[in-house]
């Protein structure tokens, strides 16, 4: 027997609580893992409120993220022992995720544990982190280099934007933060920011072009600001859009791109094929600053998992939250 956080169907909507399970409920795989680690991404804070569409089939265990050991194999790529990740592939929507001390996967979703990171330290970097890299790569290979000019990261103090600052200031950008929380401005330049700017400024209905003030952008929240955000980019910039905190919706023009080039690059993590989450974790593991992968990481117990998601939902989370499963 295991626990885990299982969401199960009932009249009234969701139910949503730790849960004893046995090895013969896991799902179908060729991978058992050991989870030791996961993490409380803004995606599980929605699904542990028990009120989201996160979840797509029941019972569900949630946790997108998960790192630990491979118990049993019968994938040629992975062999008893071999330290592992697993981030999304449906992980808490469609497959059984990772608030659980078991998981049983296809080794296709597997990466293997970059030597130079523990188990923790992947979960500290989590989706979120990852996306934040991946959100790097496409503005990189959209062109875009320091020289261009400021980079603006949206959502700062969140998992995804902290871990992009400290990632984007390693690469020699200079980094603009827009956060709601002007508590968090020493924590911000601690991660590399060179300016932080109140994102109310960012927040209300704005023109269709601005003042040219940031060459890229990595925005976590979507709706206005993103509009926002693409009417002062500059002439030829690039915006990796990854996240919806502010909301679904983009109420924009097409100005920027018609006007002034300006890209609007989509960013998913999930289904994102193997080569580019390889390449990713390898840079993670290189360039992300272990100082300030620690300055953004708190780590809870398993027990704590539903504080976690609803301060997440609040927006009261700063950076990232390990949870110590087994
Ligand atoms: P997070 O830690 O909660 O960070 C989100 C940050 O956005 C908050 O810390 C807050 O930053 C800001 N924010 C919250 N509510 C806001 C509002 N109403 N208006 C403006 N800003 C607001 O969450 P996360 O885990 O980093 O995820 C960030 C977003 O990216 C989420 O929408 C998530 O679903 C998305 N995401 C998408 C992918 C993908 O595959 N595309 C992967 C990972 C995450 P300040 O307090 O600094 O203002």
């Amino acid at each position: 027997p295991f626990k885990a956080v299982r969401a199960d169907k009932t009249d009234a909507g969701q139910d949503v609580r730790f849960a004893v399970m046995e090895e013969s409920e896991l799902m179908d795989g060729d991978v058992t893992v050991r989870v030791s680690h996961s993490t409380v991404n803004y995606k599980d804070g929605l699904a542990l409120s028990g009120k989201s569409a996160v979840i797509r089939r029941f019972p569900m265990v949630l946790g997108i993220d998960l790192a630990g050991v491979v118990e049993t194999s019968n994938h040629p790529g992975f062999a008893p022992g071999d330290e592992v990740i697993v981030n999304g592939y449906g992980l808490s929507e469609t497959h059984f995720g990772g608030y659980a001390e078991k998981a049983r996967v296809k080794g296709d979703w597997l990466v293997k544990l970059p030597p130079t990171l523990s188990p923790a330290e992947a979960m500290a970097i989590g989706t979120a982190g990852y996306t934040a890299m991946l959100c790097v790569m496409a503005l990189e290979r959209h062109g875009a280099t320091p020289a261009a000019g400021p980079v603006l990261v949206t959502g700062a103090a969140g998992g995804v934007g902290s871990t992009a600052i400290s990632l984007l200031a390693g690469r020699g950008w200079t980094v603009i933060a827009s956060t709601g929380r002007a508590s968090e401005a020493d924590y911000l330049r601690g991660l590399g920011a060179a300016e932080i700017i109140d994102r109310a400024t960012l927040s209300a209905p704005g023109k269709p072009l601005g003042k040219e003030l940031w060459a890229a952008a990595v925005d976590s929240v979507g709706s206005t600001t993103l509009a926002n955000v693409l009417a002062q980019t500059r002439y030829g910039g690039a915006v990796a859009a990854c996240g919806l905190a502010g909301g679904m919706d983009l109420p924009a023009t097409v100005v920027p791109f018609i006007l002034r080039s300006v890209a609007l690059l989509g960013v998913d993590s999930v289904q994102r094929p193997m080569p580019d989450r390889i390449e990713a974790w390898a840079r993670l593991a290189v360039e992300l600053d272990r100082t300030k992968l620690a300055a953004i990481t708190h780590t809870i117990a398993f027990d704590q998992v539903f504080d976690a998601g609803r301060k997440i939902l609040a927006g009261e989370i700063r950076g990232r939250t390990v949870v110590t499963i087994g």
